[in-house]
């Protein structure tokens, strides 16, 4: 089985950044990863709050650009999923392309969307039901859309949206959004937005392209159709941790517990980013995270020899 000092699971801001501090430290690591590097952000159009540039980057730029630094200094990849670890002395991690083995592990495996999990949503996906406002609003240029949620990503997408399109009804399960008390203003004044309260979506309607949403009024029961070319899911995000929930320490909604020093519930293993408890799930954030992760696992290397 190759052998390495450290393995990180993930090779989103947070695993490539743990990559390039361990192997820039001399640890022989390895980095898995099952789908693009670079993680959520190569999917933002223009990165704005990420430190050292002032005009933005393109999340793919910024992706590519961690990816080319980390492998600099020495990091493997390997593209692969993760389907399980066993914890022991060294731990091993298995994949679909095979099992490794590492004294340390850094899971950085960030998180994906929640979807609504309703008839038509999966079948819609890519055919007028979208996950991400960024991507893919300019693709419904003077439509009518929907975004669905009540959370800081709703009403953003929802204001993003109402650049490009007619309309932009926001339909949300309660009678208050749980977004933030700025944005709540910004949205309640835009002329665009149709505020939809106390409702959910039952079915997701079309046959190959999305032609309107099944609602029902979580209040009175009542049942409508909605006339949209759109739908924007923005209900949330849940951890891809099930493969470690019986190694690991878990919060009630999935998220790695760690310390400060990103340890969590194992001794070697350690977690980085949006995958832990508490993450401000910012790219920033998930960068001061993998580095934290790193030296925290260069330290335990070195204590326990
Ligand atoms: P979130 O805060 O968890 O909000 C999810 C929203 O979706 C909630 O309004 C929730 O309703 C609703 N929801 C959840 N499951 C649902 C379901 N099955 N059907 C219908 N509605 C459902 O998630 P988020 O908005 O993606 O934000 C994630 C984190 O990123 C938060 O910490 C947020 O502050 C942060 N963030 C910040 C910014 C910013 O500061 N500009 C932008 C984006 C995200 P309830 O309210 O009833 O629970």
């Amino acid at each position: 089985m190759p052998k390495y000092e450290v393995i990180i699971i993930g090779g989103g801001p947070a695993g490539l950044t743990a990559g390039l501090y361990t192997s820039r430290a001399g640890l022989k690591s390895l980095l898995v990863e099952s789908r693009i590097l670079g993680g959520q952000i190569v999917n933002a159009t223009l990165v704005e709050n990420y430190p050292g540039f002032p005009e933005g980057i393109s999340g793919a730029e910024l992706g590519s650009l961690m990816h080319q630094q980390a492998v600099r200094y020495g990091l493997e990849v390997a593209t692969a999923e993760v389907t399980g670890i066993t914890t022991g002395q060294p731990h091993s991690v298995s994949t679909t392309e095979g099992s490794f083995e590492a004294a340390a592990i850094i899971i950085a495996a960030g998180s994906e969307y929640r979807k609504l999990g309703v008839l038509g949503e999966e079948r819609l996906s890519g055919h007028g039901v979208s996950y991400c406002a960024t991507c893919d609003g300019f693709f419904f240029r003077n439509k009518e859309v929907a975004v669905i949620g009540g959370g800081n990503t709703a009403i953003t997408d929802a204001l993003e949206l109402s650049r490009h399109t007619k309309k932009v009804y926001v339909i949300h399960r309660r009678d208050q959004l749980r977004a933030g008390q700025v944005l709540q203003e910004r949205a309640f004044a835009h002329p665009k937005l149709e505020f939809i309260w106390n409702t959910v979506v039952e079915e997701v309607l079309g046959d190959r392209l999305l032609e309107g949403l099944e609602l029902r009024n979580v209040k009175t029961g009542q049942q409508s159709n909605l006339k949209v070319d759109g739908v924007f899911v923005a209900v949330g995000l849940m951890p891809n941790s099930k493969q470690f929930f019986k190694i690991l320490e878990l919060d009630d909604a999935g998220y790695i517990v760690t310390d400060e020093m990103m340890a969590t519930s194992a001794p070697g293993i350690f977690a980085a980013g949006d995958i832990r408890r508490n993450s401000a799930r910012q790219v920033a954030t998930a960068v001061g995270d993998g580095v934290t992760a790193a030296m925290s696992a260069f330290r335990y290397l070195q204590e326990s020899g």
